[in-house]
């Protein structure tokens, strides 16, 4: 199960907890990650604004490059010549 999911079925099952009171710890890590998740998704797209790709989800920001996913900041090419320094 995702976190997603473990947060949506927690609030689609405990409707009132959810809305009033501390979830339980195994819930409340899960809406932390994706909180995070969601910080770094807007970050890498800020950065693809900022290079002028608004269409683009994130950036290398060794060689400007498109990256399709979000959580890392360097092409798989940057990063094996970061990995080789
Ligand atoms: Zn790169």
């Amino acid at each position: 199960m995702s976190d997603r999911e473990l947060v949506e079925l927690y609030v689609k099952l405990n409707p009132i907890a959810a809305a009033v009171g501390a979830p339980p710890p195994i819930v409340e890590r899960a809406v932390k990650r994706l909180q995070a998740e969601d910080e770094r998704r807007a970050r890498a797209k800020q950065v693809a604004q900022a290079v002028g790709h608004p269409e683009w989800n994130n950036v290398c920001r060794e060689c400007g490059c498109e990256l399709k996913g979000f959580t890392s900041e360097l092409c798989s090419d940057c990063g094996l010549r970061w990995l080789a320094r």
